[in-house]
């Protein structure tokens, strides 16, 4: 019987596993070094939080692996021979394969600063670093400041994380203003506000240079790269992007950039060699896609496309629309489309903002054809089918805003605001536009 055998044990591994599983009798071994089962990265903040326990973040019962006849390896693999198709682990035990998909995910990027290593530095990222979180931020008596270096969307998880335990926190962020190579002025302005507001002691324009150490080792201050101000801190998070988790492929033959090359099909150089989720990089970008996508949902969608070809039927990986969504802090944030932080050429945006409260919108068109773009939403939770349906018929942007009422997925007697929408965008472009009442029909017509 064939054997497939998978490393990693994330949503892109375990969703190629349950779909080869619904397709075939193949023999599937997932290996994995993190946690003995399955749990989801994404709801980590809510056990520290106190939202819920660990076991919670878990989707699949103990039992669900052995039901299914998939074998779960606890072992980190340190080396690959793909001549003889044999896994070497770390401790000192192999496995044969006849077909391998690589799924092993992101690390936190570290830019060599001096005491990068030290205790109470840590990722937010892996099972390990909500544990280190335990030991030395349980509380602001252990932890009397944390501070976080690189505002991205991890960063701001684990200053809310932080927060909920009444730990003060400094973050230091690179840029001028908070995530403003993905989000327009407007947005980032506004997220910098609402961090402030929080009681996040929030540095733009601030680079960590060091950190430094007590006499057991342990981080006691960090040194800021501008100023060189000494802040004493007990724990700093690394926040500043991920890297895909690929050094132990660095002696294989397969072939890697910043992570492992593939095609379409998410095929390596090497027969029978296959990446998917956040390690695996296109050799050519997916439209405006980026070639290694770090999310959750197109972990998901590569680990049942690769399913379908590894059980006969070849099929190309093909994520449709761009969509993701992200909290920040209080405000919900999705985002449909393209709306990149500048207007691109033959672009432009349209921005509302609520007068006192943290919500608005962003829309993004072509300005010769109107063509509707896509959506940066904050604080109104919009409904995913309806912006993917508009951006496959190409509407135009009077359309969309004229129907914005269809979009709207908030809960029942949430205030909406397609009406100040709308008004602000009939004075914007000198336009008369009425907005249409919601309509169950169309929202469940299909494109
Ligand atoms: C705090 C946090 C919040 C996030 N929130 C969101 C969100 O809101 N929305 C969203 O879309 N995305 C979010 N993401 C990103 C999302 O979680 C990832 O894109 C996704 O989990 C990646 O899945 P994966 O299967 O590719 O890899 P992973 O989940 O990283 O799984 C890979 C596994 O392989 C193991 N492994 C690696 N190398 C080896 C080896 N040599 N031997 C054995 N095992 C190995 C790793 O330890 C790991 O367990 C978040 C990520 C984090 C960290």
């Amino acid at each position: 019987m064939e054997h497939i055998v998978i490393i990693g044990n994330g949503i892109s591994g375990v969703t190629l596993a349950r779909h080869i599983r619904k397709l075939s009798d193949k023999k599937i071994t997932i290996i994995s070094a993190e946690t003995d089962y399955f749990f989801s990265r994404t709801a980590l903040m809510y056990v520290y939080m106190g939202h819920m326990k660990f076991k919670h973040t878990q989707p699949y019962e103990n039992w669900f692996w052995k039901k299914n006849r998939i074998e779960l390896l606890k072992a980190y693999v340190k080396d690959i021979d793909t001549d003889h198709k044999i896994l070497q682990f770390a401790d000192g035990g192999n496995l044969n394969y006849d077909k391998l998909i690589i799924a092993t995910g992101s690390k936190p990027n570290k830019f060599g600063w001096p005491g990068q290593d030290l205790d109470g530095v840590m990722g937010m990222y892996h099972k390990q670093d909500l544990d280190n979180l335990e030991t030395y931020a349980p509380n602001n008596k252990v932890c009397n400041r944390a501070v976080i270096v690189g505002g991205g969307l991890i960063g701001i998880e684990l200053a809310e994380m932080l927060n909920s335990r009444n730990i003060p926190v400094t973050f230091l962020v690179r840029e001028a203003s908070f995530w403003n190579g993905v989000l327009p002025e407007g947005e980032s302005q506004m997220i910098n506000n609402h961090i402030k507001n929080h009681h996040i002691d929030l540095r733009l324009s601030t680079n960590l240079k060091e950190i430094k150490s007590d006499e057991n080792g342990r981080v006691k201050s960090v040194i800021i790269e501008e100023t060189g101000e000494e802040l004493a801190c007990n724990v700093v998070g690394l926040t500043a992007g991920v890297t895909p988790n690929i050094d132990f492929l660095k002696s294989s033959k397969i072939e890697l950039g910043r992570g492992v090359k593939v095609n379409r099909y998410l095929e390596t150089n090497i027969p029978d060699v296959y990446a998917i989720g956040d390690c695996a990089e296109q050799h050519e970008a997916i439209g405006n896609r980026r070639p290694i996508e770090a999310v959750w949902y197109t972990g998901r969608m590569m680990g049942e496309t690769l399913a379908q070809t590894i059980c006969g039927n070849r099929l190309a990986y093909k994520p449709g629309h761009w969509f993701n969504s992200a909290k920040f802090l209080d405000i919900e944030y999705q985002t449909y489309g393209w709306v990149f932080a500048k207007p691109r050429e033959h672009e432009s945006h349209f921005h509302w903002k609520h007068h006192k409260e943290d919500i608005c919108i962003t829309v993004a068109f072509n300005k010769d054809t109107k063509e509707f773009i896509g959506i940066n939403t904050f604080g109104i939770r919009m409904r995913h089918e309806i912006f993917d349906k508009w951006l496959t018929e190409k509407r135009d942007i009077d359309y969309v805003m004229s129907y914005l009422k269809d979009a709207n997925f908030d809960p029942e007697f949430y205030k909406a605001y397609e009406n100040d929408i709308l008004k602000q965008y009939n004075d914007t472009f000198n336009t008369n536009l009425t907005a249409h009442k919601k309509s169950w029909k169309r929202i469940f017509s299909k494109a």
